[in-house]
């Protein structure tokens, strides 16, 4: 090999394909229901804080760990969503998105021989950090009726080596939500083994019916050996602006910034204001979103109710996958780009997120949309 030639250190990976849909999409003029953002504005006052924080000189580089004020804001939202209280000094930590949270919880935490283990389908960014860090990504799949874990299948998967489980709830990309119940089976588990705890709750707020969210935060025992990652990009509808945070106890914390300080050394400044000013204003603006949420979800499904499609209505996040097994046999991959060309709506093949896809056929659709686009896929997808 020669010198000049990068080392690749993620042979299995390629483009992601969220950047695939999307870009397809926009070749084919395709109504885009793939990557998850919305196509509605932030709110106002969010976006003029921002334009106010820029022009006001906000913009050199905020403490490594986030702005003290936003930190309190998070301190306060978490109690007064999960009745939760955290140590904004010791215990939150404000990343540049999601995924730099993940990715450098996983990073400071495991390496060479330790084994993780994913929930299948799972989350595109879990298995290249887990990867990166030197360690090995165990997948187990979650229960392919209900989307929810098989616990004695992943108390099956931990052998001696296993150090780390990474769960997400709400679920990209099924939209199932882990219950009460499964919050008791994690703490047995991760008690039993010693086990660290990722928790992806991205999609804390879009919960839907009669389901709540169950964080991490709110079980003593998992709190203590966990990392929650939360995301502003979801619940005030900007994910450009990549901004998230995650919580955990000092220790936790304290390798987390460790990395994060390497990988971006902090979130961005006017950004992180806007939000601190956004949520001391509007501390309710969360409640309102599972209920705007579930319309577009219904909205999106009594469209679909006269399709070929089964449909079991999204419990949580703003996706809808649709079974189309009655339809047509295709892979979901090949499928997917076929009518995004053919159609012109584009949807997300969830068969990328396994290790082994399943027989099952399913596209995953993005509702975070204008109810009016929203029912002119919808009656395109009937036509089908
Ligand atoms: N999380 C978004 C989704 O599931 C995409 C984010 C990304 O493009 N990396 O669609």
């Amino acid at each position: 090999m020669r010198r000049t030639e990068p080392q690749d250190k993620l042979p299995d990976v390629g483009t992601t394909i969220f950047t695939l849909m999307s870009s397809l999409a926009s070749t084919h003029g395709a109504i885009n229901l793939s990557q998850g953002f919305p196509d509605f504005p932030a709110p106002p006052e969010l976006c003029a804080a921002l334009a106010h924080h820029g022009t006001a000189g906000n913009n050199q580089y905020a403490p490594m760990a986030g702005l003290m004020r936003l930190r309190v804001e998070i301190c306060a939202h978490l109690a007064r969503y999960r009745a939760v209280s955290c140590d904004p000094e010791h215990e939150v930590t404000v990343v540049p998105g999601a995924t730099e949270g993940l990715f450098c919880a996983i990073m400071a935490s495991v390496g060479k021989d330790d084994e993780v283990i994913v929930l299948d389908p799972s989350y595109d960014s879990y298995d290249p950090a887990i990867t990166l860090a030197g360690a090995r990504a165990v997948h187990v799949p979650l229960q392919t009726d209900t989307f929810t874990p098989d616990w004695e299948r992943i108390e099956a998967a931990v052998t001696p080596r296993t150090r780390m489980i990474i769960i997400n709830s709400p679920h990209n990309p099924t939209g199932s939500v882990l219950h009460a119940q499964d919050i008791t089976r994690l703490e047995h588990l991760a008690e039993r083994h010693d086990l660290l705890v990722v928790s992806d709750e991205v999609y804390e707020h879009l919960v839907f019916d009669a389901h709540t969210h169950h964080s991490v935060l709110q079980s003593p025992a998992l709190r203590a050996r966990s990392f929650a990652v939360f995301s502003f990009g979801k619940t005030y509808s900007v994910t450009g602006w990549k901004t998230g945070y995650c919580v955990a106890p000092p220790a936790l914390t304290q390798a987390l910034r460790k990395v994060h300080q390497f990988v971006c050394f902090v979130a961005v400044t006017p950004v992180q204001h806007a939000i601190a000013d956004f949520m001391a204003a509007q501390p309710q603006y969360p409640a309102s979103l599972a209920a705007f949420y579930q319309g577009k979800r219904d909205t999106f499904c009594t469209a679909l109710r006269h399709s070929r499609f089964r449909i079991t209505p999204s419990a949580g996040t703003y996706f809808q996958l649709l079974d189309y097994s009655d339809i047509c046999d295709t892979a979901d991959t090949e499928l997917a780009e076929q009518w995004t060309r053919d159609h012109r709506v584009a949807s997300i093949p969830i068969s990328v997120f396994y290790q082994q896809p399943p027989t099952q056929r399913y596209l995953r659709f993005c509702f975070a949309k204008s109810d009016a686009l929203l029912e002119e896929a919808a009656e395109i997808l009937c036509a089908i």
